[in-house]
């Protein structure tokens, strides 16, 4: 981890924050810390540091401009490269499919699939030379379904094909590409609705009987971002209380 460079994406809230602060905790050698407002990033970056990281890096980057990214990862080459790119940034919208417009269609998919494909492309040329581990962050819905949620599911299915494609392009390069694929964890975002009726009825369906807490994320995490799994490329984990195996 030492020597590790790595970037985390959507690092200024939720997931990425935690998994930022976990790469702090765990002594990550350069911390490029992303999202589109550097001045949300601010509280994960005193986190980081006081978690012990030295060298932890603002980006101002929006994952969905593609030449603004060509120069965001130029800046990351000429500082050295990249070991470890966490795909996090992403965003979900609810609506039944017949009231999902084309530009609310195109917003998800811009930022969850095409915007973890060019970071990936990105990463991958920094990488070609020397190896890496890319980690998209997908969800259990890019492999089952919700209502409500058409294009986010879409998106991560999408993340999860992508991820076999890239990981056995890039094997040659020693690039591994792997995907996490949380279930329903709770943050502040969700915490009002999991309170409701529908959101304990949603618990109900999950065989462990309780959401995830961001830190159940964190061993299976560390198994795809810190270069010990030297043979593991192209799997998609499934961290979720068995949800995604909940019988039909
Ligand atoms: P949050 O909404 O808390 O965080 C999203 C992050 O992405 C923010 O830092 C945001 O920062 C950043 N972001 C959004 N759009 C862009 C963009 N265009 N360019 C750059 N950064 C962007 O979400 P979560 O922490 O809940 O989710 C993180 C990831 O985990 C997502 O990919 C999500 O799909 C996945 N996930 C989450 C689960 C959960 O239960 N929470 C379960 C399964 C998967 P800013 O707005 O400043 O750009």
């Amino acid at each position: 981890m030492k020597r590790r460079r790595a970037l985390v994406t959507g690092a200024s809230s939720g997931l990425g924050a935690h998994f930022a602060g976990l790469l702090a905790r765990e002594g990550i050698g350069t911390l490029w810390l992303a999202a589109r407002s550097e001045a949300r990033l601010e509280a994960t970056l005193r986190r980081c540091r006081e978690a012990g990281a030295g060298d932890v890096r603002p980006l101002a980057l929006d994952v969905t401009d593609a030449a603004g990214l060509a120069a965001s990862f130029a800046r990351i080459g000429e500082a050295g490269g990249l070991d470890l790119l966490v795909n996090n940034a992403g965003i979900a919208e609810t609506a039944p499919a017949l009231e999902v417009d084309p530009a609310g269609f195109d917003r998800v998919l811009d930022t969850n699939l095409r915007g973890a494909w060019l970071c990936a492309t990105e990463a991958a040329r920094l990488m070609r030379g020397s190896g890496g581990d890319i980690v998209n962050i997908a969800s259990i819905l890019g492999l089952r379904v919700a209502g409500g949620v058409a294009p986010y599911a879409i998106s991560k299915a999408g993340l999860v094909q992508m991820t076999r494609a890239l990981a056995v392009e890039w094997a040659r390069h020693g690039i591994r590409v792997n995907a996490l694929a949380p279930g329903y964890v709770e943050t502040e975002l969700n915490r009002d609705f999991f309170a409701t009726e529908a959101g304990a009825a949603l618990v109900r369906r999950i065989p462990m009987r309780r959401l995830g807490r961001p830190e159940d994320l964190d061993a299976p995490f560390l198994l795809l971002a810190s270069g010990a799994s030297t043979w593991l490329t192209a799997a998609v984990l499934t961290v979720d209380g068995g949800h995604h195996a909940s019988p039909l």
